[in-house]
């Protein structure tokens, strides 16, 4: 699936950084390699253990610092988020991190996730006297900080304890003279958050590819509901805010990692490729026989590979996709068809002239990418196209951050199958059944599948559905 356009997109990635000289170069590098978990804002608060420095701003990550910018974030601790907008909207004063500051001392914090109860905590406290600055979710946390009592520990304890939804966040908090740096996860562990190690400083990120990039060991995940607390006296502690029956969400590995982390304990490159030969074997008991599989850039090719080491079936490239498009580009004034899709992949006509071809997608959302690209396909001179869906069909909405469209707009809630591969003009299609994921990927273990079965982990009742819509759509 192709990011924003058929309608699904990542939400935020983070990074902290304790006692590492130039944090917040590192906590840059580390947002790169998380660049493809959100665009359209970035963030660094940073720390030489005494008043936060920071810097926000809208766009991708090499968009918003500059070496003077970088230069003027000294310190050895920092936090830092990539953003997409799902609740709040993107406007600039919504981009992380958030950071406030009393007499007392400063609290940042960097947050992926989304919050279901958010919009009833933020009434309840704008009740008793909260002024809000912005619009998205992760500002209950810190104004439920504020009116708790204790040390930094106990009031963010307090705070996430009242929180219900995804959350895999960093936090820097400053109280007088003395710095902490803390790392949680919800007690559902439904966004991944890792620990990394350099020299004798610790990295946290919410993938591990973050640290190949800046020299860091990978080290472990962080449990469901583990806070890591960082502090100079102390070291690293571990603490809980509570657990819930383990629901880490699927489509990190379907879609939205990359395929070079380890996220919820796999490699998401092999998770990818079983997810192609569990096709590929659908496709070898039916007897069912194609001249070559390609994977729709770039998400797709991984499980278009396991489809072709399974099969036999030869893996070609098919699409190429131009990795340089900006955010905008101007458009021709004479309309070309699909000019959307066609800017970012154009087949290799060469290749897939006269060919029977399997197409594997890691989902199909709407199905209006789907459908251009298999129309382009045909005009490059395939003669069968078989979509192969390396995930079952996405029927409901997420309310766990990731921004998938209404279930109106979702073409698997309403159509069946043979209508799906009608609309996007498939010789044939393919999903994958949810009790395949379970049995070929995780047998012993429960995820979060609510996209595939509406079976949402957090229960319901917690979600106050049509506020929880609304936030997400404000500007
Ligand atoms: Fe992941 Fe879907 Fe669950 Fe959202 S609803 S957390 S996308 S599995």
């Amino acid at each position: 699936m192709d990011h924003g356009i058929d309608g699904m997109k990542d939400k935020c990635g983070v990074v902290g950084a304790w006692n590492i000289p130039e944090a917040a170069h590192l906590t840059y590098l580390g947002l790169f390699a998380l660049q493809h978990r959100g665009q359209e804002g970035a963030g660094i608060v940073c720390s030489n253990g005494g008043r936060f420095q920071g810097h926000r701003g809208e766009g991708l990550v090499y968009n918003v610092f500059t070496k003077p910018t970088l230069a003027n974030l000294p310190g050895d601790r920092a936090i830092g988020h990539v953003r997409y907008s799902t609740a709040g909207g993107s406007i600039a004063k919504n981009v992380q991190p958030l950071w406030v500051e009393d007499s007392d001392g400063e609290v940042a914090v960097a947050h992926n996730g989304n919050l279901v109860n958010a919009v009833q905590i933020r009434r309840e406290l704008e009740k008793k006297g909260s002024v809000f600055q912005t619009r998205v979710d992760t500002e209950v946390i810190l104004h439920l900080m504020a009116r708790a009592s204790g040390d930094a520990a106990a009031r963010l304890k307090a705070a996430l304890t009242q929180v219900k939804g995804a959350f895999s966040l960093v936090v820097l908090v400053r109280e007088g003279l003395r710095t902490k740096l803390f790392a949680a996860k919800d007690p559902y562990g439904l966004r991944p958050l890792a620990l990394g190690k350099v020299d004798r400083g610790w990295v946290v990120a919410s993938e591990s590819c973050a640290f190949d990039l800046i020299g860091a060991e990978f080290v472990r995940e962080l449990d469901p509901g583990e806070v890591l607390q960082f502090d100079d006296e102390a070291g690293m502690q571990s603490w809980s805010i509570g657990v819930e029956k383990p629901a880490p969400c699927v489509f990190e590995w379907i879609y939205f990692s990359r395929p070079d982390s380890i996220v919820f304990g796999e490699s998401v490159y092999e998770m990818r490729k079983k997810l192609g030969e569990i096709l590929a074997e659908y496709d070898r008991r039916e007897g069912f026989q194609a001249d070559m599989v390609i994977g729709v850039p770039d998400s797709g090719i991984p499980a278009a590979i396991g489809y072709s080491q399974l099969s036999g079936v030869p893996y070609e490239m098919g699409i190429i996709r131009n990795h340089y498009i900006g955010r905008t580009f101007i458009e021709p004034l004479q309309s070309i068809r699909d000019f959307s899709v066609r800017i970012k992949q154009n087949p290799l006509r060469g290749t897939l002239e006269g060919k029977r071809v399997v197409v594997v997608d890691d989902s199909l959302v709407r199905g209006t990418t789907s459908k251009k690209i298999n129309q382009f396909l045909r005009d490059a001179g395939v003669s069968e196209i078989h979509m192969r869906i390396s995930a079952p069909p996405t029927i409901s909405p997420c309310y766990y951050g990731i921004d998938t469209p209404e279930k109106k707009e979702l073409i698997a809630s309403s159509r069946s199958i043979e209508e799906i591969r009608q609309f996007v003009v498939a010789d044939s299609l393919k999903y994958i059944s949810i009790s395949d994921i379970y049995s070929k990927l995780r047998p012993k273990t429960s995820m979060c599948d609510a996209c595939f079965t509406k079976n949402y982990p957090v229960p319901p009742t917690d979600f106050l559905g049509e506020q929880v819509s609304q936030l997400k759509s404000e500007p």
